[in-house]
């Protein structure tokens, strides 16, 4: 039998935390802000941006979207994020990314310091991850590593492989994975795509965090027999029984994997809604930080 390792769960847990921190601020407390800057384009980061703002009014977070307008060029985003930089009223920024060229990511987040960049993919929250000193962590990889601590998935003294390397997502989980942080010390394996054959990489690992965005990549050929499978990757396929014409699948062959796996988290109702919750408890730790007067 394959457990599903649904997020649900994990996020309700999670909120009720965030929501309880806010309030022990006291009814005259200004609570905690996230400002979300972005293309206002029709891109997959529209579709997290509902998700947080529906995430932010469920634990009173004050949420606000920053849409930068056709016209805007890395000049006037670095302008907008300089100023939300120094901003006392705002805790925590969010920047959409990937950026297409002009925009460089890291020159633009970078004017961001590390106690607001709450997604902590900027180069100074990314080398104090490497530093075992984190200030924020990408929430993706917090929420992945949430999900398989709920279900007990092998982590600490481990073999654990994490598939997938982007500076946003795998690469800082495999640096999580792998810190000395209490629950992680796991010995990591890090699979990308050059790797010449998956399945000998995969063989020894008892948990498996996919980070790719292929549909079906993992299946019974490669993940090893009572293994759990944290599926991250979120990819759209045709299906023209939804309304919509699409759907959400991970990287996971899910059907194939049902009663292989020792547990699968699903895709979607999985990673997803646990990293919009690990998102607002990342604000309320920005929110802290800006009342403490910064990281050590
Ligand atoms: P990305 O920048 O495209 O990176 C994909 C990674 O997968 C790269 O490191 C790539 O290797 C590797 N890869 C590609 N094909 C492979 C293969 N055949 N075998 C092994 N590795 C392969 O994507 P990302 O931004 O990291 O996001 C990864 C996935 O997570 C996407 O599906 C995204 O939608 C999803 N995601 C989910 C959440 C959530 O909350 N659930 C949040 C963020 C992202 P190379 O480095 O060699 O190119």
């Amino acid at each position: 039998m394959t457990r599903r390792l649904e997020g649900k769960p994990v996020a309700e847990a999670m909120d009720a935390e965030t929501r309880a921190a806010i309030a022990r601020a006291g009814p005259g407390a200004s609570p905690p802000s996230l400002v979300s800057v972005h293309r206002d384009t029709d891109s997959p980061f529209r579709f997290y941006l509902r998700r947080q703002g529906k995430g932010a009014a469920a634990v009173g977070v004050r949420f606000r979207e920053e849409p930068l307008v056709p016209t805007d060029g890395p000049p006037e985003l670095l302008e907008r994020l300089r100023r939300l930089d120094a901003d006392p009223d705002v805790h925590a920024i969010l920047l959409e990314h990937p950026l297409p060229a002009p925009f460089d990511f890291y020159a633009a987040i970078s004017a961001v310091r590390p106690e607001k960049d709450v997604d902590g993919v900027g180069p100074a929250n990314l080398g104090r991850l490497v530093a075992q000193r984190p200030v924020h962590v990408p929430a993706v990889a917090l929420a992945a590593v949430a999900v398989a601590r709920h279900y007990e998935a092998p982590i600490e003294g481990e073999p654990v492989a994490v598939v997938g390397r982007s500076e946003t997502v795998g690469l800082p989980l495999a640096l999580l994975l792998s810190s000395r942080a209490p629950g992680m010390n796991a010995s990591v394996t890090l699979a990308h795509s050059r790797v010449h054959d998956l399945a000998k990489v995969l063989r020894n690992a008892r948990t498996i965090f996919s980070c790719v965005g292929r549909p079906n990549l993992l299946n019974r050929t490669n993940v090893p027999e009572g293994a759990y499978l944290i599926d991250v990757g979120t990819s759209t396929v045709p299906d023209p029984t939804k309304t919509s014409g699409s759907r959400s699948v991970g990287d996971a062959d899910a059907a194939a994997l049902d009663g292989w796996a020792a547990g699968l988290s699903p895709v979607p109702g999985g990673v997803g809604p646990v990293t919009v919750s690990e998102l607002m408890a990342s604000t309320v730790r920005a929110w802290r930080l800006g009342s403490e007067g910064g990281a050590a």
